[in-house]
């Protein structure tokens, strides 16, 4: 059996949804939205409203927390290979290449390394 998940969002009490109000007469509330599973943030939030009222509240902490970036992250001519392919190439084998992203030199790429999401040529990022 698998436990409900409330809504992370800290206004989420406060939108007038039929669902979310819950009661009999003369006590009724508005509640926190209780799922199996969310879409939003990471299965965290039942809407994007309450996804961003939770970003609106927390944050700037939470990025402060885990790590405000002071410098621009850079990615290199050695970590910007993409994989791409060209669908007007009726030849299946010659369909698919890696594109580098700075050089735009091209690789030529099979389809099944196309599909195997471990195969890049990429160092590290
Ligand atoms: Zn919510």
């Amino acid at each position: 059996m698998s436990e409900l998940k409330l809504c992370q969002g800290t206004r989420c009490h406060t939108y007038y949804t039929k669902d979310r109000l819950k009661g009999v007469k003369g006590s009724k509330t508005y509640q926190t939205r209780r799922r199996s599973s969310f879409y939003y943030g990471d299965g965290n939030f039942c809407s994007m409203w309450c996804w961003n009222d939770w970003f609106n509240d927390f944050g700037d902490k939470a990025i402060d927390h885990f790590g405000r970036l002071t410098e621009p992250k850079k990615l290199t001519e050695e970590n910007a290979w993409r994989k791409d392919y060209d669908w007007r190439i009726d030849d299946r084998q010659n369909r698919f290449f890696f594109v580098n992203g700075i050089t735009k030199e091209r690789r030529s790429l099979t389809e099944e390394q196309y599909e195997d999401n471990t195969y890049n040529l990429n160092t590290g990022e």
